[in-house]
């Protein structure tokens, strides 16, 4: 995405969420992933995954399916991480400075393991999320929702390649993704 925008002269986003989230994958190497996977669990287990594809990245962002329900009510909540512990609160505060930039009010608990809350207001900031809905419940799926409750949720994200290396470091990312779990 990064490339592609230096390459041609981008279109100027169509809402100033795009475009928050554009400056921060362009200019400050934090990858966004929106509506990423089914749970924060699997959000976690994808851009991990993501991180290991973009080297030149710093950590990412993150919203999932379920998150798209409250936004609905005005809240988006963001998880995120650093490749590097050291910027395990950089990231965050990168993130919130951008989003106020771009007139969002955000804050941040300052825990790492804390997600991130933008408020979203009404207009076409909030249809924004809400097309991003409706595309989600258009290709609902119940079996892949009640498959992701159970432990296959953390190795049943990516392809089967992954699953072996998935193994490795399961226990321990598992255990840290489900405390950082919440509602
Ligand atoms: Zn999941």
């Amino acid at each position: 995405m990064a490339s592609a925008a230096d390459a041609a002269p981008a279109l100027a986003p169509a809402t100033r969420i795009e475009a928050a989230f554009e400056e921060l994958r362009s200019k400050h190497r934090i990858l966004v992933e929106e509506s990423c996977a089914c749970c924060c669990s699997c959000g976690h287990a994808h851009c991990r995954g993501e991180l290991a594809r973009h080297p030149e990245a710093v950590g990412y962002a993150f919203f999932h399916a379920q998150d798209l329900d409250f936004v609905a009510d005005g809240e988006l909540w963001l998880g995120h991480a650093a490749r590097d512990d050291l910027l395990d609160r950089i990231v965050p505060l990168v993130m919130r400075s951008v989003l106020e930039d771009h007139g969002f009010e955000a804050d941040w608990s300052g825990s790492p393991e804390v997600r991130l809350r933008v408020l979203v207001p009404e207009g076409p900031e909030r249809a924004y999320f809400r097309r991003m809905l409706e595309e989600e419940w258009a290709d609902y799926d119940d079996d892949e929702e009640e498959g992701c409750e159970e432990e296959d949720c953390e190795e049943g994200e990516g392809p089967d390649d992954q699953e072996a290396a998935g193994g490795e470091s399961g226990s321990g990312s598992a255990a840290g993704a489900a405390a950082g779990t919440e509602g």
